[in-house]
């Protein structure tokens, strides 16, 4: 506005004639900005979306296909790059606006429920290594184009130890002029359990969300996200997590009906397992928060003194993998509760390879998966170690995360499986259970014939 009375001033027509326009028409246009805002009745966020242009690439999530070999030799040379470095398809996420539009892709039902009041603030984490600028941008502005003003109190954006060049000073000056923006980075690599460490460390809002740097906040993400918490601080919540195509950047969207809830192996690998009956049948109605024994890792939602109470995580880890079985552990043996909710969508970006470097002298997987094993399996780690051939190698010093465990008076393994996650294959106990299960089914059968073939009629099939 200021510009165009400027441009007035200076006696440039086009512009004298706008703000000629603007005068006339002050009612109109107020009238006009009202209708505008009822219409979408949303809250206010924090930057508002800029007008999109639906015949866009990649707009309402929609897929983009390039046929790499139509393309010039410079562009291909572009093309293969992004491919190398990232893992995923960085040419066509270059094509696609960094505030590009997404369906809403929440179940119907998800309008109508009324989420508590008030909701708590939330610091959103972004962590990062070596992100493409355009997904990263993406991640931050879905967060802030996606969110109430008056929940999303800031983004950290934690930057461990990158060293692409756009992450440096363009990256910084781009952020200095984002409103609740901050930059923060790791004076040497930590991996991704120190980097969240070091954003929680600053966050001051109460809830944390911690995000993957190439992820999509879908429309009214983050209120069904923190629901569970203002209701009790020791939830921890994930999102339902959707796939954004690696190659096309289509954001798929997952039916309510169709979640997939968290479990793991016994090589303490994290899988995906469809919402137990009992689980179904606990609850009330279809947008409810489902109890999931644990999460994936990348997108979490908990509050900031409850995650400073468990622990956080065990800064003993390096790099990548474990830390998303221990907080869950920890959550449900130490008093909390994990659920996944329904409502809310947040699209991850998976690839098919880690495009970063990694230690090249340590098994760090391993290393963070033994610390997990030592610290909350009890006699279970032993399933895990028998995989391992018993060679565990040099995992650090877990006497702190014993003595935590110990300090807060948490449950044990058995416990979790028994209660949490009652639908787990244990190795073991296998053959015991087959047997007893066996004897429970034959039982009746066994009683019926001692009790009744003799008094009754010969014919034993009809007797049944
Ligand atoms: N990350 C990090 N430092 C590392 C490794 C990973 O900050 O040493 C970040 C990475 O940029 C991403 C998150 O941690 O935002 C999770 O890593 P990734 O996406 O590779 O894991 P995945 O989702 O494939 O399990
Ligand atoms: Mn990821």
């Amino acid at each position: 506005k200021l510009r165009r009375h400027q441009g007035g001033e200076n006696g440039n027509n086009k512009n004298e004639n706008k703000h000629v326009d603007d005068h006339d028409h002050p009612e109109e246009e107020r009238k006009k900005a009202q209708e505008q805002q009822r219409k979408n009745a949303g809250p206010i966020q924090v930057h508002a979306p800029k007008e999109i242009n639906p015949n866009a690439p990649g707009e309402l999530g929609k897929p983009v296909v390039i046929d790499k070999d139509k393309l010039s030799p410079e562009e291909r040379v572009k093309y293969d790059e992004g491919w190398k470095n990232n893992a995923f398809n960085n040419y066509v996420s270059d094509m696609i606006s960094i505030h590009r539009s997404l369906p809403d892709i929440r179940d119907p039902a998800c309008k109508a429920v009324k989420w508590h009041d008030p909701l708590p603030t939330t610091s959103v984490i972004v962590i990062f290594h070596n992100e493409a600028w355009s997904v990263l941008l993406r991640t931050i502005h879905s967060v802030l184009d996606r969110s109430d003003i008056k929940l999303l109190k800031e983004i950290i954006v934690v930057d461990d130890y990158s060293d692409f060049e756009h992450l440096k000073e363009p990256l910084q000056s781009y952020i200095d002029k984002l409103e609740r923006v901050r930059l923060v980075r790791t004076a040497k690599r930590e991996g991704l359990i120190r980097a969240r460490l070091k954003g929680a460390a600053v966050a001051t809002g109460e809830v944390l969300v911690f995000l993957d740097s190439h992820c999509e906040t879908a429309e009214g993400w983050l209120e069904p996200l923190i629901d569970p918490i203002a209701r009790n601080p020791n939830v921890s919540t994930v999102p339902l997590i959707e796939i954004i195509d690696d190659n096309t950047f289509q954001m798929y969207s997952t039916p309510i009906e169709s979640i997939q809830v968290g479990g793991f192996d016994w090589s303490l690998i994290f899988d995906w397992h469809p919402v137990p009956r009992n689980e179904m049948e606990r609850r009330k109605h279809k947008t409810d928060p489902i109890r999931s024994p644990t999460m994936a890792g990348g997108l979490f939602a908990i509050n900031r003194n409850y995650f400073e109470l468990l622990g956080s995580y065990d800064p003993g880890m390096d790099i990548w993998g474990g830390e998303n079985l221990e907080i869950s552990f920890k959550v449900w043996m130490c008093g909390g509760e994990l659920v996944c909710t329904p409502c809310s969508h947040v699209g991850h970006i998976f690839r098919k390879r880690s495009p970063y470097k990694w230690p090249s002298n340590v098994n760090v997987v391993r290393k963070n998966t033994v610390r997990l094993a030592e610290v909350w399996l009890d006699e279970y780690k032993n399933y895990y170690y028998e995989r391992l051939q018993n060679d565990l190698g040099n995992y650090g010093d877990v006497s702190e995360r014993k003595a935590l465990r110990e300090r807060l008076q948490c449950k044990s393994f058995g416990w979790y499986l028994k209660n949490v996650y009652p639908e787990q294959f244990i190795p073991g106990e296998s053959l015991f259970y087959g047997e007893v299960s066996a004897l429970l089914f034959y039982l009746p059968f066994i009683h019926f014939y001692f009790y009744h073939i003799d008094e009754s009629s010969t014919d034993f099939e009809s007797a049944i």
